[in-house]
């Protein structure tokens, strides 16, 4: 099985239009990107999780010349906005040899993204299934169970997905894909314990007020502490909305003053803000020593692809 991370970066991406923070200026500086996030497993299927706005250079970069379903996480546009590229799939196929491309999402989520790509359905491009959180469903070699995530109140629809890959239960590789999230309302059984684990990492630090609910690395770390993923965590979406002391650019409204920036548990000062993927890895590798997380923890970049 593939994991290609096709985009690492929150809802605008980074370094973001307009933006001259010093995460932006930094990442400029080195030619660092991080499209909007997006993840493609492949095995003998291939099954996308989300289809942002980027998603066409994506899969260019990609040649992904097949789609056998698609799982959409929720409403929100950097998850969904890129649905129109789908047709492409049909108008290269060969005259009567495609099949509608499926895809996966909340009714709640449909009843959003139905009005603006309901057309995609009626053009035969895809088919849509109504996923319904806790009921687990199968595609191809891929058993999917959808979990209820808590995102907001502009994300009613919002699930996380538990994906166990392989024909076989007893040797199939388990993954939990949470996407963007601040909370569970309740964690099922189904998403402990996986082997590998793709968790949202939005800020370093908890923000103070935590708008619009999504999870920091800082409160991560409690969820990954609970779950006990065994191979490895991948941190994707990720933003550059950190407040750094001295940054005149903490008066964008995106900035978000920490909580309680994070620091080792046995106490010192407290992490440095990463600014961009080198810095980002130093400091996970640092963080995952001093609070003993149970696995390697690997900050995902855009077109990292990852063999398991
Ligand atoms: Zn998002
Ligand atoms: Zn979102």
């Amino acid at each position: 099985m593939k994991l290609t991370f096709l985009g690492t970066g929150g809802a605008w991406g980074l370094p973001e239009l307009n933006c001259d923070c010093r995460i932006c200026r930094q990442m400029r500086l080195g030619n660092e990107k991080r499209e909007r996030t997006a993840l493609l497993l492949t095995h003998e299927s291939s099954l996308l999780i989300d289809c942002g706005p980027d998603i066409r250079d994506q899969l260019c970069r990609h040649s992904v010349s097949r789609l056998d379903a698609v799982l959409i996480t929720h409403e929100h546009g950097d998850h969904y906005l890129g649905m129109d590229e789908l047709v492409s799939f049909k108008r290269t196929s060969p005259r009567g040899e495609f099949r509608p491309i499926p895809v996966f999402l909340t009714a709640r989520s449909w009843k959003v993204i139905g009005a603006q790509f309901g057309y995609l359905e009626k053009m035969g491009v895809i088919t849509v299934h109504e996923v319904k959180p806790s009921t687990a469903f199968r595609v191809k070699e891929f058993e999917v169970f959808p979990f209820k995530t808590s995102h907001g109140s502009f994300a009613l629809g919002s699930v996380g997905y538990s994906i166990k890959v392989g024909h076989n239960p007893g040797n199939a590789a388990h993954l939990v894909y949470t996407s963007d999230f601040v909370d569970l309302p309740e964690h099922p059984t189904q998403i402990f314990n996986p082997d590998y684990l793709i968790i949202q990492s939005f800020w370093l630090n908890e923000p103070r007020i935590n708008t619009p609910q999504h999870m920091s690395f800082q409160r991560a770390v409690e969820f990954i502490k609970l779950w006990k993923p065994i191979q490895r965590t991948f941190l994707v979406h990720i933003g550059d909305g950190d407040w750094i002391k001295g940054d005149p650019a903490n008066k964008m409204s995106k900035k978000r003053e920490p909580a309680q920036p994070m620091k080792p548990p046995q106490g010192g000062s407290h992490y440095p803000v990463p600014l961009n993927q080198e810095e980002w890895e130093g400091v996970v590798e640092e963080i995952c020593a001093d609070y003993g997380l149970p696995c390697k923890c690997t900050v995902a970049y855009d077109d990292l692809c990852v063999q398991l």
